[in-house]
């Protein structure tokens, strides 16, 4: 029997379009502040906002008579014609927020219009009002909503823990707060300040304020207009680029909005200027005439469709591109000394010392190198020798936990933002004070030597010349032997733990997988604010790794659809960051070990699917000058 459904189910179900979660509420209460006109705006969250919210502003209010109507379905006051909806220049406009918010949880508001002397206040509950009574109140509006999704116990279960909507509204305020930096939000989280920006006008400040002084750092300034398209904002120089795209952020005529146009046309503006795995970061804002972009799209209003693609698409991108242009930036192709020295210097410890002994015990004859007389070519790197005679401050140890540590070794947490350097005790051992070079004269092949300190000439004994891309080659051995050993991995204990400033949603993210981690040789832990502290990191990578490998292990955690999906994907970072990098003098013995692998056939391609090496045959060498 069809039946037409009675208002309050048909109130819930279209409550659910609106708001999903407790961020969804705190999204709309705020775009009603910022749509009033306010200056400052207050949000208190408790329990990730499932025990309480309440936005506070100092807009021009409600008059009390209008009180019960604005939580009336279809009921705004930002809308009347058809035509309106074509330019819509508030954030709001669908009249539906108040009334859904209010239809699932229990409401308590409080307003008084600018100007009056007094104010009033309503109750409602399950979306009944109850009578509307005077009340003293400052200038602006005040909601609060409690026991959200009290009377729909279906969607309560799908709430994600109380952590994980904590993050989602510091990270949707975070997005508030850049989008309107001629306000001021504060953003208290179960009674402590979590965000609190000066709304002076200025970008810079509530970037500062928003997502940190190391994000506000790596920041150069982009401004460009092109046709009715003006973008302005800030962009991540390319040496600075992160390990996923949850930096970007795109305002469009003053909302948040995600949009593959957007990010596409950004990430044209750097290419072939930042390592392929990297992202740029941005808080850029485009403007043009309302009548061009279409918000009514998306219920939540995070998308929007531009009647101009193309249009919009090349604002971005030459904006970028030229204040990048402008800069001179630095190309990858020639990093900064200091970029281009291996600071791990660890190139044994991190290969697999089986592989690497049954190689050299296989040759007829060893030549020995007498360290720290360093290779001709290696000049730039300390010796082994040096390096291994180093007291370093690091414990390591296999499976243990931490708990297992005698009390004289346990990590010390004093200055947390230093980062000791990594070399693992129980590798060190495997590389006695003379480091074995494999024989040379047994290999049908010989290597010329290393270009571009990225990529090692060899010549094979039939006669071909091949260009090996050292860190593609080091990036499979890794990920191969990663994949194939069930033995949890070697860690490294950092002496002074390493504070990692993440973004909320990330630390979240690797909060709730702190077993996980566990297992890939991350011992993390809650440090407050946006930071989580590491104590412990694998043996293999540069604990100054630390902080680009949990941002992208993070990204892994969020993108991958399956467990086993999500587990690849981290293998794939865990090898790659634990490969030598192209960029890095070293050690010709290293190159030697790489060479062997690929030479064997036993590796041919990276992770990622490109190839390892190419080769020249004698014949297409000589047809390229003319010999043949
Ligand atoms: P919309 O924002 O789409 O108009 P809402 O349901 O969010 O719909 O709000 C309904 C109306 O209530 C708004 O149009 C506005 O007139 C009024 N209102 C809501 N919140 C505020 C506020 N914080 N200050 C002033 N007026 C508000
Ligand atoms: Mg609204």
């Amino acid at each position: 029997m069809i039946q037409q459904l009675p208002p309050h189910v048909a109130d819930l179900i279209a409550a659910g379009e609106v708001v999903e979660r407790p961020a969804s509420v705190v999204k709309e209460l705020v775009e009603n502040a910022i749509d009033a006109g306010s200056s400052a705006v207050v949000v208190e969250i408790r329990r990730g906002g499932m025990g309480l919210i309440r936005v506070t502003d100092n807009g021009c209010g409600i008059p009390p008579a209008e009180l019960p109507t604005a939580f009336l379905r279809h009921a705004t006051s930002k809308l009347r014609e058809p035509e309106d909806l074509e330019k819509i220049g508030t954030l709001g406009f669908r009249g539906e927020a108040l009334a859904a918010i209010s239809a699932v949880s229990r409401v308590d508001i409080l307003s008084r219009r600018r100007g009056d002397p007094a104010g009033a206040s309503l109750h409602l509950e399950g979306g009944v009002p109850g009578s509307v009574e005077d009340a003293g109140a400052p200038e602006g509006t005040a909601i609060t909503v409690q026991d959200l999704f009290y009377n729909t116990p279906a969607r309560l279960k799908f709430m994600r823990k109380d952590s994980a909507e904590t993050a989602a509204v510091n990270g949707l305020m975070q997005h508030l707060a850049l989008s309107h930096p001629d306000i001021s939000f504060q953003f208290r989280k179960d009674g402590a300040d979590a965000l609190h920006t000066p709304g002076d006008g200025r970008l810079e400040s509530a970037i500062y304020a928003a997502l940190g002084r190391d994000f506000a750092k790596s920041l150069t300034p982009v401004q460009g207009t092109g046709g009715d398209v003006s973008v302005s904002g800030f962009v991540t120089a390319p040496l600075q680029c992160r390990g996923s795209r949850s930096m970007q952020v795109f305002f469009v005529n003053g909302r948040f909005i995600k949009s593959q146009l957007l990010t596409a046309a950004l990430e044209e503006g750097y290419r072939n200027q930042i390592m392929k795995g990297k992202f740029p970061g941005c808080v850029l804002a485009v403007t043009l005439p309302v009548t061009l972009v279409d918000v009514n799209v998306h219920p939540a209003k995070t998308q929007v469709k531009f009647a101009g693609e193309r249009e919009v698409f090349d604002a971005v991108y030459h904006t970028v591109l030229d204040s990048l242009a402008a800069k001179g930036t630095p190309q990858p192709t020639a990093p900064q000394p200091e970029q281009v020295k291996n600071l791990r210097g660890d190139f044994f410890q991190s290969m697999d010392a089986k592989a690497y002994r049954a190689q050299a015990a296989g040759g007829a004859k060893s030549s020995t190198v007498h360290s720290p007389k360093p290779p001709a070519w290696n000049s730039e790197r300390p010796s082994a020798t040096a390096r291994l005679s180093d007291s370093a401050p690091v414990v390591s140890y296999g499976a243990k936990t931490r708990n297992d540590l005698p009390q004289e070794q346990k990590p010390v947490p004093e200055k947390p933002r230093t980062f000791p350097p990594a070399i693992p005790q129980a590798r060190r051992e495997e590389v006695p004070g003379q480091r074995t070079i494999a024989p040379v004269k047994e290999a049908p092949w010989r290597i010329a030597g290393e270009v571009l300190r990225t990529y090692i000439v060899c010549e094979s004994e039939d006669g071909c010349v091949w260009l090996i891309d050292k860190h593609a080659a080091h990036e499979r051995i890794n990920f191969d032997r990663l994949k194939a050993t069930q033995e949890p991995p070697a860690r490294q204990v950092l002496l002074t733990p390493a504070a990692v400033e993440l973004d909320e949603t990330d630390k979240a993210v690797l909060l709730d997988n702190l077993p996980l981690l566990e297992r890939f040789g991350f011992a993390c832990e809650d440090f407050g604010g946006r930071t989580v502290l590491v104590r412990e990191v694998p043996a293999d990578i540069d604990a100054a790794d630390a902080c680009a490998t949990l941002e992208e292990l993070a990204s892994c955690l969020t993108t991958g659809r399956s467990m086993e999906e999500r587990r690849e994907a981290m293998l794939h970072t865990m090898a790659c960051k634990a490969a030598i990098k192209g960029g890095w003098t070293s050690d010709p013995a290293e190159l030697r070990v790489l060479v062997e692998k690929v030479q064997s056939g036993e590796v041919q391609y990276c992770p990622h699917g490109r190839p390892v090496a190419v080769k020249l045959t004698k014949y297409e060498l000589e047809k390229m000058f003319k010999r043949a």
